[in-house]
């Protein structure tokens, strides 16, 4: 990711709805087309407030593998799956 990418994508996240609930939501339909997820993982900033058990503040990773192991997808901020890379 160039400079450009990057801070494109840090505007975007600052602009983006804290937390990871409604991504997971939205992201649903595609995740149900996957017919089982077997893992997704939530990565939160550090300074992130779900660290002193409250709600979270940040804009986190989310990152999803289906149970075929084939591929790992990312929730983008509009709730959107796009695969990342091939395992
Ligand atoms: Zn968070």
């Amino acid at each position: 990711m160039n400079r450009h990418q990057r801070r494109k994508a840090e505007a975007r996240a600052r602009k983006a709805m804290p937390g990871y609930q409604h991504r997971l939501l939205a992201a649903a339909p595609d995740l149900a087309a996957m017919r089982a997820v077997s893992q997704c993982m939530v990565q939160h900033d550090d300074g992130c407030a779900i660290f002193q058990r409250r709600p979270c503040n940040c804009v986190p990773d989310i990152s999803i593998v289906p149970a075929t192991g084939d591929s790992v997808y990312t929730i983008d901020e509009q709730g959107n799956a796009h695969r990342s890379s091939k395992q």
